[in-house]
């Protein structure tokens, strides 16, 4: 489609930068306003998470974008999740399914941790790449006059001194995050909702430096957990062999912790295991402040065919699944393919993407806060564990028929609203498997097998 529109894309985060790629791609030319400054010229990329659990959604608007094989290079695999238990014990499950074939060849089906700096940049680079692309690094958007029907839409920009610039958009696409600027402006238009809701938990990051040795101090193909009921400890690996530790805890929890000792003790009690590991922890505490986690719902997602909300911006979501990020590419994707459909039918294309994404948008929200409460509270019950144990020999006795929620979620491109519709039916069917009195026993059995399969095909589950 190739097009005189001036096409303006909001905020130059990672799905804005990949969004003004594919939109390049396609023929349109496109220029990019950030407020931050050029992530290049050596200034810190997000004030958040310092790595992200990169998935298949992801993956596949990567590939679509033509990138797919140049984030991999800088992306580690990750295989499984390990629990450690307050007393040491580890527990490993894997997050594929056994023997199914992973994105990249040679790869297990596994998730991958990927620097959010170093994707942005290179999502920034290949953009700039395109000669169709332009970015205006220090520019916010601080105003968008989007109540002019059909016309093109104006925009106002303020530079870093303070100097504002007009500018005339035929599309805009808001990509500029949980706190979106043009999002706020949708919210003067009649009949627009909005919701933003705080978790009453926050995080604190603290770094795992690398062992004496220039290695990992733990396994890198894992993400560690702590789960600790009410509050837990992530971690996750980085190519120059750290480890970034998430403590995810109910705000006021990680506020009545004053100073590094207060830190440490808490540490001491509730992650034993990894107190050895971190031995600066005293400074490497103070390097990061308390973050809270947002969560905003809004419709519709476009004002006619002029104006679209993607990624942050139209869903931001807790970070339990893994699939902010990845949920923000998946929108990429589809309104990519509706372009192939839809032709230049702009207000056409807009309104299928609204009907097609806000589901989904509401279902990864809900399917993130369960994960947060599977994470922390059940990834360390024994029943929890054996219940997943029969899930995956359900998955690998009836491939194609049995497809645990997190694989459908990770692995699959089903819509997420269809996923969370599918784990809640096998939820149920679940339960029942589990009532059974000898379950720990016969789990394992063609009987239990069978029993889940009836249910499963019946309607009345
Ligand atoms: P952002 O990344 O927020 O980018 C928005 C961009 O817009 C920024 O560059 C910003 O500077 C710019 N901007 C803002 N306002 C303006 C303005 N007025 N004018 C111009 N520019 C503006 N997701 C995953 O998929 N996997 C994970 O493992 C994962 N882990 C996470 C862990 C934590 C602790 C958190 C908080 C989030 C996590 N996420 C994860 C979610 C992920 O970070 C977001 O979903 C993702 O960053 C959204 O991308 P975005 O481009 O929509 O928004």
């Amino acid at each position: 489609m190739a097009s005189n529109e001036n096409m303006v894309v909001v905020g130059a985060g990672l799905v804005g930068s990949l969004w003004a790629l594919m939109l390049a791609r396609r023929g349109c030319s496109v220029d990019v306003y950030e407020r931050r400054p050029d992530p290049r010229k050596g200034g810190v990329v997000g004030g958040r998470s310092i790595n992200l659990a990169l998935s298949d959604r992801g993956w596949r608007a990567l590939e679509r974008a033509g990138i797919a094989d140049a984030v991999r290079e800088i992306a580690m695999p990750i295989e499984g999740r390990l629990m450690h238990a307050v007393d040491g014990d580890l527990t490993f499950q894997p997050y594929g399914l056994e023997g199914a074939a992973g994105v990249f060849p040679g790869d297990p089906q596994c998730i991958y941790s990927i620097s959010r700096a170093n994707l942005n940049k290179l999502l920034v680079e290949a953009a700039e790449g395109h000669d169709q692309v332009k970015v205006h690094f220090g520019m916010r958007c601080v105003d968008a006059d989007l109540r002019r029907g059909d016309a093109p839409v104006p925009l106002q920009f303020e530079d870093a001194q303070g100097g504002r610039h007009d500018v005339l958009a035929d599309r805009v696409f808001g990509t500029d995050g949980a706190f979106s600027a043009i999002r706020d402006r949708m919210m003067r238009l009649d009949r627009f909702d909005f919701e933003q809701r705080y978790l009453g938990h926050g995080y604190r990051e603290v770094e795992m430096r690398p062992g004496a040795d220039g290695g990992f101090r733990m396994r890198e193909d894992c993400l560690h957990i702590w789960p600790r009921g009410q509050f837990m400890l992530m971690a996750l690996p980085n190519p120059d062999k750290t480890f970034t530790c998430t403590l995810f805890a109910p705000y006021e929890q990680l506020d009545a912790i004053e100073d590094p000792a207060a830190a440490r003790s808490y540490f001491e009690k509730h992650f034993p295991d990894v107190m050895p590991l971190l031995p600066n922890f005293d400074a490497d505490w103070l390097r990061h402040p308390t973050s809270s986690l947002v969560m905003t719902r809004c419709a519709p997602w476009n004002i006619g065919g002029r104006v679209a909300l993607m990624g942050d911006a139209a869903h931001a979501i807790v970070p339990f699944y893994g699939q902010g990020m990845n949920s923000g590419m998946e929108d990429c994707s589809v309104l990519d393919e509706l372009m192939t459909t839809h032709g230049e039918d702009w207000a056409a294309m807009l309104a299928a993407y609204t009907t097609m994404r806000k589901p989904a948008g509401d279902a990864i929200l809900e399917l993130a806060l369960r994960n947060y409460i599977e994470m922390r509270d059940k990834t360390g019950d024994e029943r929890f564990l054996l219940q997943k144990r029969i899930e995956a020999g359900l998955a690998k006795r009836f491939p194609g028929r049995w497809l645990p929620l997190y694989s459908q979620v990770t692995f699959s491109h089903t819509p997420y609203h269809e996923a969370l519709a599918a784990g809640k039916r096998q939820d149920e069917i679940m339960a029942r498997v589990m009532d059974r009195p000898d379950i720990s026993e016969v789990w394992d059995s063609e009987d239990v097998a069978a029993e889940a399969m009836r249910m499963l095909e019946s309607s009345d589950f």
